[in-house]
């Protein structure tokens, strides 16, 4: 055997990550369902690339397997359809072609998108047969893979220790005095361990890599939908172009938002439609968003650990929305907004509110995504590293951020915060933040504009910071109709009262 981990999955992550690991050193061996898909891509690495040497194409399973040096290591980069845990998809399909080829102490790293509960069952089925099954997830689509993604790996810790060198070579870096990422897009010179932190580190037992990748994706539907909202506040009440709003993006990289979502918005509101250069391209995209599932994973994850993470949820129902375009345009013709214009004063001052609301509802959608990844730490008995997952989402993930450093910081000062918003940094940037954040989300309600996300972070924050809410009332409804008891304010919690309401406060049913 001659090859240092083998991949199976050629398609553009699979692709991506075997020339990665091979710029790094490392020996590939390659296999595909579909040969002719392997033998291309060998073709085109051998045209190519510097490093094609180190790139060994099988199309024999047997082959592929025997010659990998053991203990084996194999990347599955497949499609993952499971949802359940007990769905079976590609993943378990490979896997099971692979059992009786493998030895004891061999390693499967599922690298796809895969459900942390398909994880969870495939670690304990497999290590009933002697294969050590590990989930990692991997961040940063096509060109992250290519030069380096963040890798949130998962399984049993002694695996972790033989994918480690691997895993850490080929992962994005951070400069470790600043912590932001160091990009160098050429195969010949990949950036080295010596030259930054790896964003990459065990996360936790079987189905935690995954997991946190999952919430990764969450945190990137809301950041991104927060970005939208921006956009349309500037759009819709003060008639920007494309072009100038392109400039506020560019001008908010560099301060406190400085992040690749932020970036790349800049890039595409200055593009020009390719078929018509008298166009912005954003102008003739239609408005109707597509959603491969992991943000809705997120949400349902929420939702059943009772977690409220309300904003993140919303930014799932925002694409929900805009999906259902023939509804909205013929309700377009139908439903009136307010009948007059609410004035936002000051352009400038306005752009400014903008970029604190956004500032502040990113603070609140982390602090979900923080408060969701705690909550599961118990229900599934993992022990989190916040501080460590935040600097692993510093660089190579879609949402790296300067930012993220701060969330970095704050764990470091307390692993054990509750929640960001409590960390004194973000405390005082929502405190600063606010008055402009209740400004903007005002005008776009009084102005008939939708910025769910906004508001709903702004929600968020209003019921967190508040010691009494409404639900004693509606505890009260609940042992009105239902008994369903209720604990009193001047009684120790957990005790349990119910009111026999009078027959005749009862509602009458009528049939
Ligand atoms: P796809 O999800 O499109 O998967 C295609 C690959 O899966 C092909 O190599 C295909 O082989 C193989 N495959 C499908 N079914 C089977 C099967 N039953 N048996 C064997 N092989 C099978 O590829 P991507 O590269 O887009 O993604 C790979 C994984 O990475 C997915 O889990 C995805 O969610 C995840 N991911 C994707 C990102 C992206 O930006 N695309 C970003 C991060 C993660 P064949 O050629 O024979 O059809």
């Amino acid at each position: 055997p001659t090859s240092d981990i083998g991949l199976i999955g050629l398609a553009v992550m699979g692709q991506n990550l075997v020339l990665n690991m091979a710029d790094h050193g490392f020996d590939v061996a390659v296999y595909n369902r579909t040969t002719s898909v392997m033998e291309d891509f060998i073709k085109e690495v051998e045209a190519e690339q510097p490093s094609a040497s180190r790139v060994h194409g099988h199309a024999e399973l047997a082959d592929f397997v025997a010659s990998i040096k053991c203990p084996r290591k194999i990347v599955l980069m497949v499609q993952s359809t499971a949802v359940a845990s007990t769905d079976r998809d590609a993943v378990d399909k490979v896997t099971d072609q692979l059992e009786p080829l493998l030895q004891e102490g061999d390693l499967i790293i599922d690298g796809g998108n895969s459900n942390w509960n398909a994880t969870i069952r495939r670690e304990k089925e497999y290590a009933a047969k002697g294969i050590r099954f590990f989930g990692s997830g991997v961040s940063g689509g096509e060109l992250g893979a290519r030069f380096g993604p963040s890798l949130m790996p998962g399984g049993d810790p002694e695996a972790w220790e033989s994918l480690k060198p691997i895993w850490e070579a080929i992962a994005a870096k951070v400069d470790r005095e600043t912590g932001k990422p160091i990009e160098r897009f050429d195969p010949s010179n990949p950036v080295t361990l010596e030259e930054g932190e790896p964003c990459t580190g065990y996360i936790g037992a079987n189905g935690a890599g995954h997991y946190v990748k999952m919430v990764h994706n969450g945190i990137e539907y809301i950041d991104m939908q927060l970005i939208c909202e921006a956009y349309f506040l500037m759009k819709q009440l003060i008639g920007m172009q494309p072009d100038e709003m392109s400039q506020v993006f560019a001008r908010w990289n560099e301060g406190d938002l400085d992040s690749f979502l932020i970036e790349i918005t800049t890039d595409i509101l200055q593009q020009r439609d390719p078929t018509d250069p008298s166009r912005f391209f954003v102008d003739v995209v239609l408005d109707t968003a597509g959603q491969k599932g992991t943000g809705k994973w997120t949400s349902i994850s929420a939702l059943d650990m009772g977690i409220p993470a309300n904003a993140m949820a919303e930014a799932v129902f925002a694409r929900c929305l805009s999906a259902i375009k023939d509804e909205r345009v013929a309700a377009s013709e139908v439903l009136r907004g307010p009948a007059e214009a609410v004035d936002f004063g000051d352009q400038g001052e306005f752009i400014e509110n903008i970029r604190e609301a956004l500032y502040c509802s990113k603070i609140c959608a982390y602090a979900q995504g923080f408060q969701l990844m705690r909550e599961a730490q118990n229900e599934f008995d993992w022990d989190l590293d916040f501080g460590q997952i935040a600097a692993m989402f510093r660089g190579g993930c879609i949402i790296r951020a300067r930012f993220l450093q701060k969330i970095t910081d704050a764990y470091a000062e307390d692993p054990k915060l509750a929640n960001l918003l409590l960390n004194d940094y973000f405390n005082e940037a929502v405190n600063k933040g606010q008055a402009a954040w209740r400004k903007v989300v005002s005008l776009a309600v009084l102005n008939g504009v939708a910025v769910p996300a906004f508001a709903s972070a702004l929600a968020y924050f209003d019921s967190y910071r508040t010691a009494t809410l409404p639900q004693n009332l509606l505890q009260a409804q609940r042992d009105y109709f239902g008994a369903h008891t209720y604990e009193r304010v001047d009684r120790p919690r957990g005790e349990k009262f119910h009111v026999d309401w009078p027959e005749e406060n009862r509602p009458q049913l009528t049939l």
